[in-house]
């Protein structure tokens, strides 16, 4: 890391080479430098100290994409706050579970939603278009804020865990977290004053909110910020844009879209994908007609990004990539903790600087995930292969043990996406009265009226797997369930056929 700076905001300063230069382009029309940015984030600074937000104190935000919403972040990094984001879909039930967790100072929030029961904060309202009670109150606000003394061990952000299963957490990242992980992304990535990264992801989540933000605010280029995934205004912009980064789902719309052809994005120098994996169908389809070879990276809210494929070297789909630097990843087995080899899949467990300092206000679950020795259980199942990259197998609670054996889905996906007829898959177990749980396969079929011949796939699989791997059933439906992340929700599928194999 830079020497001398001690956290986040000092590190972007000291990065703004060319306050002049473009930051943010924004699809309502808005340009904003360096420099205007900064003074954005200053004046937002200014303002929630007025609002008595100190050191320590909590902002939350559940509001549509806006510049201002993207940098409430950064002003809460300038004067100590800790900033929390949203996705707008929560409803409010929801958002009063995080409301009594987090205990903010200040919500701000859409017009729609203002909480009835304000009992401890201020609400201030943030629309869409960057318009509302909290944006008028910023042109009363000076641009020029006082640098404030934070180290990089402090708190910066809380960023509640998807949870599919419970309440969700929320993980405790520092200054250091987000600026370690910033930095070594740009440089693993090359990323330079140059680029400009076209910018389609929600920024409540960890990817657009900070792997996409933050690598491109260290390293000088530029955002083209679009409210919202539209892939023909994706596939339109691609001819302005260097980087993009996804998720598998806008890669999958982008190969379906006729209008996107090899010409348009000749010039790009990358296309990275991450929070789902990608189908090593859909890596091979994207190189052979435009060129690139989508580069996989892995990472999670609680750790920011722990590997990647390489930016020069060879990309190997349906891997995650080797280790990022200063980031240590190592496999063991889930009963004991001891370390496994390469080639055996075992839990993903990772350690640096990167990776979040608790969970808030939850000692218990801090202390059954994080180990003594600093290495954080993901919950990940995956293994190395003899050249160091890891490949996931999956989610640990979606491991289904059937008959005493494990058999880790991904295994089973990727022979059934392989069939002709199949464009998807997700595999699942479900409770089963003779083997504790039945493998059980959920299809995409390319032809869409579901209409398909259930033994053949099995016999087609049992040729290909084991016969304890093979699924029990195949169901086909229309689409997976999948969150705005574009992660299958196995936990909703298991809820939807759980009576399956009752009799
Ligand atoms: P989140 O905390 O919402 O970012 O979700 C993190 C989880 O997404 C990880 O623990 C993985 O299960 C999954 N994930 C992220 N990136 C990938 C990837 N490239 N391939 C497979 N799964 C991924």
């Amino acid at each position: 890391m830079d020497s001398g700076i001690k956290n986040f905001a000092d590190l972007v300063l000291a990065r703004m080479k060319k306050p002049d230069a473009l930051f943010f382009r924004g699809d309502d029309g808005r340009d904003l430098s360096y420099a205007s940015y900064w003074e954005l984030t200053g004046r937002i600074a200014n303002f929630l100290v007025a609002q008595q937000v100190k050191r320590g104190d909590r902002v939350m935000l559940q509001a549509e994409k806006s510049v201002e919403a993207l940098a409430v972040f950064l002003a809460c990094a300038r004067l100590g706050a800790i900033f929390i984001p949203l996705n707008p879909a929560y409803t409010a039930s929801e958002v009063s579970y995080f409301l009594k967790d987090a205990e903010p100072a200040v919500f701000i929030c859409d017009p729609r939603k203002i909480p009835g029961d304000r009992n401890g904060f201020t609400a201030f309202t943030l629309d869409g278009n960057g318009q509302g009670i909290f944006a008028d109150a910023l042109q009363r606000q000076p641009s020029e804020f006082e640098k404030a003394a934070m180290n990089w061990d402090d708190g910066v952000a809380i960023l509640y865990t998807s949870g599919t299963t419970g309440k969700s957490k929320g993980a405790l990242l520092t200054h250091g977290n987000l600026g370690s992980n910033a930095v070594t992304l740009a440089e693993a990535w090359q990323f330079t004053a140059d680029d400009v990264l076209l910018h389609a992801l929600p920024i409540y989540h960890t990817h657009g909110l900070f792997v996409a933000a933050n690598t491109v605010l260290v390293s000088g280029g530029s955002l083209l910020f679009r409210r919202k995934f539209d892939v023909d205004d994706v596939v339109a912009l691609l001819p302005q844009a260097t980087v993009m980064m996804g998720i598998p789902t806008f890669y999958t719309r982008m190969l379906a879209h006729k209008k996107l052809v090899r010409e348009k994005v000749k010039h790009m120098r990358l296309f990275i994908s991450g929070s789902a994996p990608l189908l090593a169908e859909t890596h091979a389809e994207f190189e052979a007609r435009f060129g690139h070879a989508i580069l996989e990276r892995y990472g999670m809210t609680e750790t920011n990004m722990n590997t990647s494929n390489p930016c020069i070297g060879v990309r190997k789909s349906g891997t995650v990539g080797m280790p990022l630097p200063g980031v240590e990843v190592r496999i063991t087995d889930p009963a004991t903790g001891l370390p496994l080899l390469p080639g055996e899949i075992g839990m993903i467990e990772v350690r640096g600087p990167n990776v979040f300092k608790h969970y808030w206000r939850n000692p218990e679950k801090t202390a059954a995930e994080i180990r003594a020795d600093g290495f954080f259980i993901t919950g990940d199942l995956g293994s190395f292969d003899s050249d160091g990259y890891l490949t996931i197998s999956g989610r640990g609670k979606d491991l289904v043990i059937t008959g005493g054996f494990n058999v880790y889905p991904k295994e089973v996906e990727t022979e059934l996406d392989l069939m002709p007829e199949v464009v998807e898959s997700a595999v699942i177990g479900l409770p089963h009265p003779d083997f504790g749980e039945g493998v059980t396969a959920v299809v995409v079929l390319k032809n869409s009226n579901l209409q398909f011949d259930e033994a053949a796939i099995i016999a087609e699989l049992q040729k290909r797997l084991a016969r304890f791997k093979v699924p029990k059933r195949i169901i086909a439906v229309a689409e997976l369930p999948r969150n705005a992340m574009g992660k299958v929700q196995k936990s909703q599928l298991r809820e939807t056929y759980k009576e399956l194999y009752k009799a």
